[in-house]
Protein backbone atom coordinates (compact mmCIF):
# COMPACT_ATOMS: atom_id res chain seq x y z
CA UNK A 1 0.00 0.00 0.00
CA UNK A 2 0.96 3.76 -0.47
CA UNK A 3 2.31 4.87 2.36
CA UNK A 4 2.40 8.97 2.39
CA UNK A 5 5.84 10.83 2.33
CA UNK A 6 6.07 13.46 5.03
CA UNK A 7 7.24 16.66 3.34
CA UNK A 8 7.40 18.80 6.51
CA UNK A 9 11.05 18.68 6.30
CA UNK A 10 11.26 20.67 2.44
CA UNK A 11 11.34 24.41 3.13
CA UNK A 12 8.55 25.12 0.17
CA UNK A 13 9.57 28.91 0.34
CA UNK A 14 12.76 28.09 -1.05
CA UNK A 15 11.96 25.21 -2.97
CA UNK A 16 9.72 27.91 -4.99
CA UNK A 17 12.39 30.12 -5.87
CA UNK A 18 13.77 27.82 -7.65
CA UNK A 19 12.83 27.53 -11.88
CA UNK A 20 10.39 25.56 -12.57
CA UNK A 21 10.81 22.77 -15.12
CA UNK A 22 8.58 21.20 -17.56
CA UNK A 23 9.14 17.92 -18.59
CA UNK A 24 9.44 18.10 -23.18
CA UNK A 25 7.35 15.78 -24.60
CA UNK A 26 8.12 11.99 -24.73
CA UNK A 27 10.56 12.61 -21.57
CA UNK A 28 10.00 11.41 -18.21
CA UNK A 29 10.98 11.75 -14.40
CA UNK A 30 12.47 9.22 -11.83
CA UNK A 31 9.26 7.15 -10.07
CA UNK A 32 10.75 7.26 -7.06
CA UNK A 33 12.21 10.39 -5.32
CA UNK A 34 15.50 9.82 -4.05
CA UNK A 35 18.92 10.44 -4.59
CA UNK A 36 19.43 10.59 -1.00
CA UNK A 37 21.89 8.03 1.14
CA UNK A 38 20.94 7.24 4.53
CA UNK A 39 24.07 9.24 6.01
CA UNK A 40 21.43 12.12 5.23
CA UNK A 41 19.44 13.15 7.88
CA UNK A 42 15.70 12.26 7.91
CA UNK A 43 13.85 13.88 5.18
CA UNK A 44 17.19 15.65 3.95
CA UNK A 45 15.87 17.19 0.49
CA UNK A 46 18.19 14.61 -1.11
CA UNK A 47 15.05 12.21 -0.02
CA UNK A 48 13.11 13.87 -2.89
CA UNK A 49 15.24 14.44 -5.85
CA UNK A 50 14.33 13.04 -8.79
CA UNK A 51 16.71 12.19 -12.32
CA UNK A 52 15.07 13.97 -15.34
CA UNK A 53 15.19 11.58 -18.71
CA UNK A 54 14.83 12.53 -22.23
CA UNK A 55 12.41 10.15 -24.69
CA UNK A 56 15.84 7.75 -25.13
CA UNK A 57 16.17 7.13 -21.72
CA UNK A 58 19.30 8.65 -21.39
CA UNK A 59 19.85 11.90 -18.42
CA UNK A 60 19.78 15.00 -20.52
CA UNK A 61 23.11 16.43 -21.98
CA UNK A 62 22.66 19.87 -21.21
CA UNK A 63 19.69 22.08 -18.64
CA UNK A 64 18.96 20.38 -15.67
CA UNK A 65 18.42 16.78 -15.11
CA UNK A 66 17.40 16.57 -11.46
CA UNK A 67 14.13 18.21 -10.09
CA UNK A 68 12.40 18.57 -6.82
CA UNK A 69 8.76 18.05 -7.02
CA UNK A 70 6.33 20.77 -5.17
CA UNK A 71 4.57 18.25 -2.88
CA UNK A 72 1.62 20.59 -2.92
CA UNK A 73 1.28 21.66 -6.53
CA UNK A 74 3.22 18.85 -8.19
CA UNK A 75 5.73 21.77 -9.88
CA UNK A 76 8.81 20.52 -10.56
CA UNK A 77 12.01 22.85 -9.62
CA UNK A 78 15.18 22.25 -11.28
CA UNK A 79 18.31 21.94 -9.22
CA UNK A 80 21.91 22.99 -10.93
CA UNK A 81 23.61 20.07 -12.44
CA UNK A 82 26.20 18.43 -10.65
CA UNK A 83 28.87 18.78 -12.45
CA UNK A 84 31.96 21.01 -10.50
CA UNK A 85 28.85 22.48 -7.91
CA UNK A 86 28.61 19.47 -5.51
CA UNK A 87 29.76 22.39 -3.10
CA UNK A 88 26.74 25.25 -4.37
CA UNK A 89 24.38 22.04 -4.21
CA UNK A 90 24.97 21.22 -0.66
CA UNK A 91 24.52 24.67 0.72
CA UNK A 92 21.48 24.83 -1.64
CA UNK A 93 20.13 21.72 0.26
CA UNK A 94 20.84 22.82 3.43
CA UNK A 95 18.53 25.78 2.92
CA UNK A 96 15.75 23.76 1.84
CA UNK A 97 15.38 21.87 4.55
CA UNK A 98 14.04 22.15 8.03
CA UNK A 99 15.52 20.12 10.58
CA UNK A 100 13.30 17.81 12.84
CA UNK A 101 14.34 18.11 16.32
CA UNK A 102 16.84 15.85 17.44
CA UNK A 103 14.85 14.14 20.07
CA UNK A 104 12.56 13.69 17.01
CA UNK A 105 11.90 9.64 16.88
CA UNK A 106 13.33 9.58 13.05
CA UNK A 107 16.12 11.19 14.51
CA UNK A 108 17.39 8.94 17.29
CA UNK A 109 16.30 6.40 14.30
CA UNK A 110 18.53 7.65 11.55
CA UNK A 111 21.69 7.96 14.64
CA UNK A 112 20.74 4.22 15.65
CA UNK A 113 21.07 3.64 12.15
CA UNK A 114 24.28 5.29 11.51
CA UNK A 115 26.34 3.88 14.70
CA UNK A 116 25.01 0.47 13.14
CA UNK A 117 26.01 1.09 10.05
CA UNK A 118 29.56 3.11 10.92
CA UNK A 119 30.25 0.44 13.99
CA UNK A 120 34.10 0.45 14.82
CA UNK A 121 34.70 3.29 12.19
CA UNK A 122 36.72 6.08 12.39
CA UNK A 123 37.76 9.23 10.62
CA UNK A 124 41.65 9.65 10.32
CA UNK A 125 42.94 13.15 10.98
CA UNK A 126 46.11 12.59 9.01
CA UNK A 127 43.57 12.22 5.42
CA UNK A 128 42.94 15.22 3.89
CA UNK A 129 38.95 16.64 4.70
CA UNK A 130 37.66 16.01 1.40
CA UNK A 131 38.89 12.17 1.60
CA UNK A 132 38.09 11.25 4.69
CA UNK A 133 34.60 10.05 4.54
CA UNK A 134 35.48 7.54 2.27
CA UNK A 135 34.96 4.04 3.20
CA UNK A 136 38.46 3.15 2.11
CA UNK A 137 39.98 5.80 3.98
CA UNK A 138 38.34 4.95 7.35
CA UNK A 139 40.21 3.59 10.56
CA UNK A 140 38.96 0.38 11.73
CA UNK A 141 40.89 -0.48 15.11
CA UNK A 142 41.35 -3.84 15.58
CA UNK A 143 39.79 -6.00 18.48
CA UNK A 144 41.80 -4.60 21.50
CA UNK A 145 44.09 -1.63 20.11
CA UNK A 146 42.94 1.89 21.58
CA UNK A 147 39.85 3.57 20.34
CA UNK A 148 40.53 6.45 18.42
CA UNK A 149 38.64 9.47 20.38
CA UNK A 150 35.24 9.41 20.22
CA UNK A 151 35.02 12.83 18.09
CA UNK A 152 36.45 10.85 15.06
CA UNK A 153 33.74 7.97 14.83
CA UNK A 154 32.59 8.59 11.77
CA UNK A 155 28.74 8.17 12.69
CA UNK A 156 29.87 10.77 15.03
CA UNK A 157 31.05 13.17 12.81
CA UNK A 158 28.28 12.73 10.33
CA UNK A 159 24.92 12.94 13.43
CA UNK A 160 27.24 16.43 14.48
CA UNK A 161 27.12 18.45 11.23
CA UNK A 162 23.19 18.86 11.06
CA UNK A 163 23.35 19.01 15.05
CA UNK A 164 26.46 20.73 15.86
CA UNK A 165 24.90 21.43 19.16
CA UNK A 166 24.63 18.08 20.61
CA UNK A 167 27.82 17.36 23.04
CA UNK A 168 29.98 14.21 21.81
CA UNK A 169 29.63 13.03 25.57
CA UNK A 170 25.82 12.86 24.64
CA UNK A 171 26.39 10.11 21.63
CA UNK A 172 29.45 8.32 23.03
CA UNK A 173 27.00 5.84 24.34
CA UNK A 174 25.74 5.07 20.57
CA UNK A 175 29.49 3.75 19.98
CA UNK A 176 29.27 0.13 19.34
CA UNK A 177 26.07 -0.25 20.71
CA UNK A 178 24.03 0.33 17.59
CA UNK A 179 23.50 -2.71 14.74
CA UNK A 180 22.71 -2.99 11.36
CA UNK A 181 21.88 -5.95 9.40
CA UNK A 182 20.11 -8.92 11.14
CA UNK A 183 18.42 -5.93 13.69
CA UNK A 184 18.32 -2.49 13.54
CA UNK A 185 15.84 0.71 13.39
CA UNK A 186 15.41 0.29 9.79
CA UNK A 187 15.19 2.86 7.45
CA UNK A 188 11.43 4.30 7.45
CA UNK A 189 12.54 7.83 8.58
CA UNK A 190 14.15 8.42 5.58
CA UNK A 191 11.02 10.10 4.27
CA UNK A 192 8.09 9.27 6.46
CA UNK A 193 6.86 10.35 9.72
CA UNK A 194 6.41 7.30 11.52
CA UNK A 195 7.74 3.44 11.03
CA UNK A 196 4.53 1.88 10.05
CA UNK A 197 2.53 -1.57 11.85
CA UNK A 198 3.89 -4.62 10.09
CA UNK A 199 0.61 -4.51 7.97
CA UNK A 200 1.39 -1.36 6.22
CA UNK A 201 5.20 -1.56 5.82
CA UNK A 202 6.03 -1.41 2.19
CA UNK A 203 9.27 -2.96 2.24
CA UNK A 204 12.06 -1.89 0.99
CA UNK A 205 11.02 1.62 -1.08
CA UNK A 206 14.09 1.67 -3.31
CA UNK A 207 14.37 2.72 -6.95
CA UNK A 208 12.37 -0.40 -8.13
CA UNK A 209 9.55 -0.05 -6.19
CA UNK A 210 8.04 -1.61 -2.79
CA UNK A 211 9.74 -5.21 -2.01
CA UNK A 212 6.82 -5.84 0.72
CA UNK A 213 7.49 -6.44 4.48
CA UNK A 214 9.22 -9.30 5.12
CA UNK A 215 8.25 -10.90 7.90
CA UNK A 216 11.20 -13.43 8.22
CA UNK A 217 14.49 -12.25 9.12
CA UNK A 218 15.11 -8.34 8.65
CA UNK A 219 12.71 -6.27 7.14
CA UNK A 220 14.99 -3.40 6.36
CA UNK A 221 12.30 -0.80 6.04
CA UNK A 222 10.53 -0.95 9.50
CA UNK A 223 13.26 -2.62 10.98
CA UNK A 224 11.39 -5.51 12.38
CA UNK A 225 13.44 -8.54 13.09
CA UNK A 226 10.61 -11.70 12.27
CA UNK A 227 7.99 -9.97 12.94
CA UNK A 228 9.24 -7.87 16.43
CA UNK A 229 10.35 -4.13 16.71
CA UNK A 230 14.26 -3.91 18.83
CA UNK A 231 13.31 -4.25 22.25
CA UNK A 232 10.12 -5.65 21.92
CA UNK A 233 8.96 -8.77 24.01
CA UNK A 234 10.46 -12.28 22.63
CA UNK A 235 12.70 -9.95 19.70
CA UNK A 236 16.48 -10.88 19.74
CA UNK A 237 18.22 -9.42 22.29
ZN1 LIG B 1 8.65 -4.20 7.41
Amino acid sequence: MALPFDFSTLNLAELRKLPMFELPGGWSRQRHPGGGCFTDPPGFPTYYTRSIYTGRGDEPRSGPDTIIEDPETGAMHALPRYEGRGEELRALMAKLYVRLPFEHPRVQAWVSYLFGYFRNCYEDPAVPMAERAHAARLLIPKAGAPRPPPETHRAMVRVREPYPEVPVADLERWINAGRYGGGGPGDWWERHAERPSAEDCPGLVWMQGNTGHRAEGWCQFCGRVDGKLPGEEGAEP
